[in-house]
């Protein structure tokens, strides 16, 4: 696609969040860091959170500082209760509050069923459902001291769980992962039912296949890539910013009505494909 076709794309407006504070977890790669940028770009002070790789997280503060908006790079490991307790104790210490979560770290450890080792099986619920529980939980003790500040937004703070297509969809070979995902869907929806009626929302993206490191194999190869194609309807697959808009436009007041909802961005993946031309 040609550089001014992309410079032609729509951009988010720059004060949508303004003086928001966001959080984002594992946001010095792929999908984490694209939204960070884009939250930063909104207008929030974003604080970017890392279990790895300190310069990578570095390179996230710089972009998004570039936009006038402050932000500072967090090492911790979402699924360690101590370190999420202090992440977020420090974040209001810093900003003096929260009023955005994206819960977005996440790992695949695959292996069939009986290839699969109970650390394989932990190491992912860990990661992808416990530690946007714990995140979840330190936000919302956050939001419910604060409650709502009308000059801020229209509610007491905004969730955004980082899901998958696999929430609903099936994945052989990826038993850990998927249950993972349909975990999170649930966790999502009852917290927002929980929370409603305190002005906090709690939303998901799921998104499709996205080119990030997690799913490098699937998008390497000519082949992979063919197969991949297959599975999405509108025939190209995602970048990192079709999930990033998606988590900001959730967490801004345009959307202030959306409570428990899901919002796939997969270009069609959760509309089984083969049924187009089988069935
Ligand atoms: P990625 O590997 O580029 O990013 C994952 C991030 O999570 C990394 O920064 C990693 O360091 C961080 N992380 C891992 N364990 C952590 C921990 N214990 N504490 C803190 N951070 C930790 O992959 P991505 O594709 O950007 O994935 C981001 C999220 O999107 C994940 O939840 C993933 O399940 C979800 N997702 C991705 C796709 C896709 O196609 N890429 C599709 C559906 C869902």
């Amino acid at each position: 696609m040609s550089t001014s076709t992309r410079e032609a794309r729509p951009q988010i407006p720059a004060t949508l969040l303004k003086g928001q504070k966001a959080l984002v977890t594992g946001a010095n790669s792929g999908i984490g860091k694209a939204t960070a940028i884009a939250l930063g770009r909104a207008g929030a002070d974003v604080v970017v959170n890392y279990v790895a790789d300190r310069a990578s997280a570095d390179v996230v503060v710089k972009e998004i500082e570039s936009f006038g908006v402050r932000s500072y790079a967090h090492e911790a490991d979402v699924s360690q209760e101590d370190q999420v307790v202090s992440m977020i104790g420090r974040m209001v210490e810093e900003f003096g509050t929260i009023d955005i979560l994206v819960a977005n770290a996440g790992l695949q450890r695959d292996a069939s069923l009986t290839d699969m080792s109970l650390a394989q099986w932990e190491k992912v619920i860990d990661v992808n459902l416990t530690g946007q529980f714990l995140c979840a939980r330190e936000a919302v003790k956050e939001f419910q001291r604060r409650g709502v500040v009308p000059d801020v937004s229209r509610s007491a703070g905004k969730i955004v769980c980082m899901s998958s297509v696999h929430q609903v969809i099936p994945w052989a070979g990826h038993v850990n992962y998927a249950s993972s995902k349909g975990g999170v869907q649930m966790m999502m929806e009852t917290l927002a039912q929980e929370l409603a009626p305190q002005r906090i929302r709690v939303n998901a993206v799921g998104p499709g296949a996205i080119k990030t490191p997690i799913n490098r194999d699937a998008w390497e190869t000519g082949t992979a890539q063919e197969a991949l194609l297959r599975l999405i309807p509108y025939g190209r697959i995602g970048d990192p910013d079709d999930i990033a808009n998606a988590v900001v436009l959730l967490a801004s007041d345009l959307l202030d009505y959306v409570v428990g909802t899901t919002l796939f961005v997969d270009g069609g993946m959760t509309l089984f494909p083969g049924f187009a031309t089988g069935g």
